[in-house]
């Protein structure tokens, strides 16, 4: 199969949303063409999967379609944008035409779950990684950014923390086996590593309510951290109040905690809010957001107030740093 015969078979499907879309022109031409309302900002951002590195070697191509649109999605979810369209720059070893229908259909199951639109991409030969762009667009000047987090802020955090990072123990050798050889407590962990939900609804929720938000893909420390760097501020977190599954309570014990505090790949969304907002915020939004701390005038994170020293807690994932 031809370079131009793979896109046509496989993505070319995808560049057809059903309902209504800004896509004026996809894939085909030099360029893609998205019309942009007047009145909205254009929010986009760009994630690289490299396998090995983001995703175990031999992993499920329609687990690591969806997982891979579903994390760069996340980021629109942290800013309150609405998702429209993405590109995709995809490296293959080989045109494996099982692997492409898996990997398609992952992608285009997100997609649609999401509301985007394939636009445009390109298709190169070599180690398999990827690239996807995601676009959404969001009323101008609402875009809900990492520094606007004030002294007094609530912090509050979406779902529950460190189940994704708890399935790393059970992935190893067995990324492709069958989900029915785990424990219903174990296969609840993975799904939450191979299905990370993006919280759209949450993100655009928060637009005029939250003064910072952030998703969590490194760690609640390491992310949370990002934003107190970005607002010039700190803050203290009371642990106990940290939402944690039942599910990752029963595997890993009183562990659960520090999975919930440095394990990643959750998306989840932390934010920052005034209590004033939070007091008034819709019920059904409130709900979905345990409070878990408060931005304080002193620089620096601390948990039940006594300072975080360690750097790795607060500096997250470094693909350059060395490890020590
Ligand atoms: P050019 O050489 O002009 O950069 P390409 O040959 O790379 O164009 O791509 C031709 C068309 O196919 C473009 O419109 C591009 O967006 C689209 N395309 C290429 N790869 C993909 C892909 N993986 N998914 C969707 N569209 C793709
Ligand atoms: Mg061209």
């Amino acid at each position: 199969m031809g370079e131009f015969e793979l896109i046509r078979q496989f993505f070319m499907p995808l560049a057809r949303l059903h309902g209504p879309h800004s896509i004026i022109v996809g894939p085909g031409d030099d360029c893609a063409i998205q019309r942009v309302p007047s009145g909205s900002d254009l929010v986009f951002s760009l994630d690289t999967l490299v396998e090995g590195v983001h995703f175990p070697f031999h992993y499920r191509p329609d687990y690591l379609g969806w997982r891979a649109l579903a994390v760069a999605t996340s980021d629109l979810a942290a800013m309150g944008a609405d998702p429209t369209s993405y590109t995709l720059a995809l490296t293959l070893p080989e045109a494996d035409e099982s692997w492409l229908r898996g990997f398609a259909c992952g992608l285009g199951k997100a997609a649609d779950a999401f509301g985007l639109v394939l636009a445009g991409g390109d298709t190169t030969r070599g180690p398999l990684a990827l690239s996807l762009q995601v676009h959404g667009l969001i009323p101008r000047g609402a875009a809900i950014l990492r520094s606007g987090a004030r002294p007094g802020d609530l912090v509050a955090v979406s779902g529950t923390l460190g189940d994704a990072g708890a399935a790393l123990d059970y992935l190893g050798a067995q990324a492709c086996s069958d989900p029915q050889s785990f424990s219903a407590d174990e296969a609840f962990v993975l799904k939450r590593y191979h299905h990370p939900e993006p919280r759209l609804e949450l993100g655009a929720g928060l637009r005029g309510l939250a003064t910072a938000a952030i998703d969590i893909s490194d760690g609640l420390l390491a992310d949370l951290s990002h934003i107190l760097e970005a607002s010039s501020v700190g803050a203290n977190i009371e642990v106990a109040r940290i939402p944690v599954s039942a599910a990752l309570k029963r595997l890993k014990g009183t562990g659960a905690r520090d999975y919930a505090l440095h394990s990643g790949d959750d998306y989840e969304l932390c934010v920052t809010i005034p209590e004033a907002n939070w007091t008034g915020a819709p019920p059904s939004l409130k709900q979905q957001f345990t409070v878990i701390g408060v931005i304080e005038e002193a620089p620096g994170l601390r948990l039940d107030g006594a300072a975080v020293v360690s750097e790795s807690d607060t500096l997250g994932f470094d693909h350059f740093r060395r490890k020590s």
